[in-house]
């Protein structure tokens, strides 16, 4: 299906509106990205490529990437992963602590900080070199086979990054982290600091469109069933205190990363990304959100 026509007529719908909202302004580095950049991808099942304005530029994916290092946990320990942490809704924001107090460290799921922050300790248990186990995943996940970390974002967020040291050592003193903060914290912040295109991003997470078998190769990255429960995971989670506005809206799983990034998938279909930088309050891209409801109401894509 030609979907060009869509994503031209919904960009310039979004690029006339007022782009409200800020950038995150806590990891000095990303306070210095252009907030006027907008970029969209959509990659097809079968191979087609949509884009339009700043598809091709590099962004930082923050917790985009969270989606990646869960998916390499659930590949290696599959449900064993549920020990250390739940998959329940946070309803709360990506870097709160409140509910570890009450579930006795239990992260509430994966994907808001203080889950990614076990999965990150998860990867320093399974790999004698992790940060090097979890780059090579994501290079053989995403096909750049010369990805590499931004130095620059991870030591900014290094020096900044006092909420997640005090998730880690707050986990820790539930015993549910077993290596040492500074190690699980050292993963988690290079994670972050991943830096994709709007058209490497939906290219990469086409495995979760496709029963996790990667677009183009056929390649089995998760079973068709983690696939699905990943895919689950983002629909309820992957908006934090915003996931239920982003399936009302949407009505596809997705990922936010406060780079304002974005990617939404729908199985059997593609995967489409997002990026513009500005944040609404709950620390998701403010043109993404709008583009992603416009698009979808438009094509009438849905898993509802
Ligand atoms: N690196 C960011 C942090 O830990 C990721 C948050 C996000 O993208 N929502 O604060």
């Amino acid at each position: 299906m030609d979907c060009q026509p869509i994503v031209d007529k919904t960009y310039k719908k979004v690029l006339a509106m007022e782009n409200s909202g800020n950038v995150a302004s806590y990891i000095p580095e990303l306070a210095k990205v252009d907030d006027t950049k907008f970029g969209v991808c959509l990659t097809t099942q079968n191979g087609e490529v949509f884009t339009a304005g700043d598809a091709t530029v590099k962004f930082s994916i923050q917790s985009i990437a969270k989606v990646l290092s869960l998916s390499l946990v659930l590949s290696k320990i599959g449900d064993d992963l549920w020990k250390r942490m739940d998959f329940e809704p946070s309803g709360t924001a990506f870097n709160s602590l409140v509910q570890l107090e009450s579930e006795n460290g239990i992260p509430r799921n994966p994907l808001i900080n203080a889950g990614a922050i076990v999965v990150c300790d998860i990867i320093c248990e399974l790999f004698d070199n992790p940060k090097k186990a979890l780059l090579d995943y994501v290079r053989e996940v995403s096909g750049i086979e010369d990805l590499q970390y931004s130095e620059n974002i991870a030591h900014s967020e290094q020096q900044t990054g006092y909420r997640n040291f005090a998730l880690a050592n707050f986990i820790k003193s539930f015993n549910n982290i077993k290596n040492t903060c500074d190690q699980v914290t050292d993963l988690y912040f290079y994670l972050c600091s991943i830096e994709m295109t709007c058209e490497q991003l939906s290219y990469t997470f086409g495995f979760l469109a496709n029963r996790g078998k990667q677009f183009n190769t056929g390649k089995t990255i998760v079973t068709p069933n983690q696939a699905k429960r990943i895919n689950a995971i983002m629909q309820t989670c992957g908006f934090y205190d915003e996931a239920g506005e982003f399936a009302y809206k949407v009505g596809l799983p997705g990922k936010s990363g406060v780079g304002g990034g974005m990617v939404a998938i729908l199985p059997g279909s593609y995967a489409i990304a997002v990026w513009s930088p500005k944040l609404n309050k709950q620390g998701n891209s403010y043109r993404g959100m709008k583009f992603l409801q416009y698009f979808t109401d438009e094509t009438q894509d849905t898993v509802f």
